[in-house]
C-alpha cells in the first residue's frame, strides 16, 4: 500500500544523521513512484515533488536534531496542503434551511451519505429533512425512506410520477413549515456522466439554489473520481467532494489529487456501510494516516522545538554504553517533560501502549519533586549504579527522602522502564549508532 511504501521510504531517511542531496532525491523518486502507483495524478505527482524538494533544500536540515524527520515532516505538511489544508465546514444559509443537494454517479454513495449526513446533522442538534429526488432507480425512493426510519429523520417523497424538480421546489416549503434547518436532496446518479442527468441537476439547482452542492465519488475509483469530479465541478459548481468507501482497499490517489485537479474541497469522508461512518474529512489526519505515522508527526514537531540538540546526543550515547544514571534520569525527565504531559506522549508512540508497565508510569508534577528527593537521598554510588539498592538501602533512601519504601521501589521500576523507553524513543528519533551520531 502506499502506507507501507511511504514507510519504507522514510524509514531509511529517519535514522540519518545527515541528509545529502543525494539522500534526498533518491528518496523523492521512491515517494514519486508510491505516490503515481497510489493512482495520483501525475501533474498532481510532479507539483508535489518538486514543492517537497525545495522546501528541503531550502531548510539547512543538517542543523537539526533529527534530519530525516524533517523531510518527513515536511512531506507530511506538503501532503495536508494537497488535500485542501484545512478542514473545511459545512456551509450554512443565512435564513434556514440550508440547502444541500447532493450529486454524483450511480452506486458512489449518494443516497447512503445522504442518511449519513442526516445522522450527523442531527448530532449537532439539527432536525434535517432528506429528499427523495432519484425517481429511476427501483427502490431508490425506499432506500431514503428505510434510512430516514433508521435515524428518525423525514423524508419528503413524492413517488416517482412527480419530476425531480417539482419534489425539490416542494421540500423547501415542506421543511420551512416543519422547522427543518437543513435540507438533503439525493438526485439520481448514471452510470457515466451524460446530458440528461446534467440537465436534470442543473434544473433542480436553480430551483433550490443550494448552499452545498456536494459530489459523492467512490474514492475506490481512483483517478476516475477526479475524472468525474472534474466534469461535475465544470457543470454545477461543486462546493464540495464527499469521497465514501474509504474503509475498502483505496489507493488513496482519489484523496490526494481531487483538491488538486478540481479545486474542490473533501469535506466528508465515509468509511463504510453503517449509518454513522460518515466524517467531516481532516486533511492532517488523511496525511498521517497514508504516512501511516499516527501522532508521531506531531511528536516531532514538538521534539524539534523543545529538545536541546547536543543534550540529546550525549543523552543518547549514554544510554546506548549504559552510562544512564539517576541523575540522567533527572535531566531526561525534564527533558521529556518539554514535550508536555509524559502520559500523552507515551500514547503519541507507536507500540509504547503496549509496552508492559507503561502504563503505570504516569509522573505528575507534583511527584517529581518527590521523585528529586528520592534521588537526592541516594549516594554517589547508588546514583551511578542502581543495582547496590537493596531492601536496606532502600529503606534509608526512603526515610531520608521523607517518601515511602512503596515510592522508592516504584521510581527504580520505573527508572528502568524509563531506559527502556528513552531507548525506543532515541531509536525512532535520532541518530542510529556511532556512525550517524557524527555531524
Ligand atoms: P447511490 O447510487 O450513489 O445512491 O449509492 P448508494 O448510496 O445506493 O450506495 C451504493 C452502495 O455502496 C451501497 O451498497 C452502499 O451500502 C455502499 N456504500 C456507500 N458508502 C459506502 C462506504 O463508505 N463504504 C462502503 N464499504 N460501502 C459504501
Ligand atoms: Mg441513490
Amino acid at each position: 500500500s502506499l502506507s507501507n511504501r511511504l514507510q519504507n521510504v522514510f524509514s531509511k531517511l529517519r535514522g540519518k544523521g545527515k541528509v545529502t542531496e543525494d539522500d534526498l532525491n533518491e528518496a523523492m523518486r521512491e515517494v514519486r513512484l508510491a505516490l503515481l502507483e497510489a493512482d495520483v495524478n501525475f501533474k498532481v505527482v510532479k507539483d508535489f515533488i518538486a514543492k517537497v524538494k525545495e522546501k528541503a533544500l531550502g531548510l539547512d536540515v543538517s542543523k537539526s536534531f533529527t534530519p530525516g524527520m524533517v523531510v518527513i515532516d515536511i512531506v507530511n505538511k506538503e501532503l495536508t496542503e494537497l488535500m485542501g489544508g484545512t478542514q473545511s465546514k459545512l456551509a450554512k444559509a443565512n435564513k434556514p434551511p440550508t440547502v444541500i443537494m447532493m450529486a454524483g454517479l450511480q452506486g458512489a454513495g449518494k443516497t447512503t451519505t445522504s442518511g449519513k449526513l442526516a445522522k450527523l446533522l442531527q448530532k449537532g442538534n439539527h432536525k434535517p429533512l432528506l429528499v427523495a429526488c432519484d425517481i429511476y432507480r427501483p427502490a431508490a425512493i425506499k432506500q431514503l425512506q428505510v434510512l430516514g426510519e433508521q435515524i428518525n429523520a423525514p423524508v419528503f417523497a413524492l413517488g416517482d410520477q412527480t419530476s425531480p424538480v417539482e419534489i425539490a421546489r416542494q421540500s423547501l416549503q415542506f421543511a420551512k413549515d416543519n422547522n427543518n434547518d437543513y435540507v438533503i436532496i439525493d438526485t439520481a446518479g448514471r452510470l457515466h456522466i451524460d446530458e440528461a442527468l446534467m440537465e436534470e441537476l442543473k434544473n433542480i439547482h436553480q430551483i433550490v439554489k443550494p448552499d452545498e452542492v456536494l459530489l459523492v465519488v467512490d474514492a475506490m475509483t481512483g483517478q476516475d473520481a477526479v475524472n468525474v469530479a472534474q466534469s461535475f465541478h465544470e457543470q454545477l459548481e461543486l462546493t464540495g467532494v464527499v469521497l465514501t468507501k474509504l474503509d475498502g482497499d483505496t489507493r488513496g490517489g482519489a484523496a490526494l489529487s481531487v483538491k488538486a485537479v478540481t479545486g474542490c474541497p473533501i469535506k466528508f469522508a465515509a468509511m463504510g456501510e453503517k449509518i454513522d461512518s460518515l466524517e467531516p474529512f481532516h486533511p492532517e489526519r488523511m496525511a498521517s494516516r497514508i504516512l501511516g505515522m499516527g501522532d508521531m508527526l506531531s511528536l516531532i514537531e514538538k521534539a524539534q522545538a523543545g529538545i536541546d540538540a547536543d543534550q540529546a546526543k550525549e543523552m543518547e550515547r549514554k544510554m546506548r554504553t549504559a552510562e544512564f544514571t539517576f541523575d540522567d534520569f533527572l535531566e531526561q525527565m525534564a527533558q521529556v517533560r518539554k514535550l508536555g504531559p509524559l502520559d500523552q506522549i507515551m500514547d503519541m508512540l507507536p507500540g509504547m501502549n503496549k509496552m508492559k508497565g507503561v502504563k503505570d508510569m504516569k509522573i505528575d508534577e507534583k511527584q517529581i519533586g518527590r521523585v528529586e528527593a528520592i534521588v537526592r537521598s541516594m549516594t554517589k554510588d547508588e546514583k551511578q549504579k542502581p543495582e547496590l539498592l537493596n531492601h536496606s538501602r532502600r529503606k534509608r533512601v526512603a526515610a531520608g527522602s521523607g517518601t515511602t519504601i512503596v515510592e522508592v521501589n516504584r521510581l527504580i521500576k520505573q527508572f528502568d522502564d524509563m531506559k527502556k523507553m528513552m531507548k525506543q524513543f532515541s531509536s525512532m528519533m535520532g541518530p542510529k549508532g556511532p556512525k550517524g551520531g557524527k555531524k
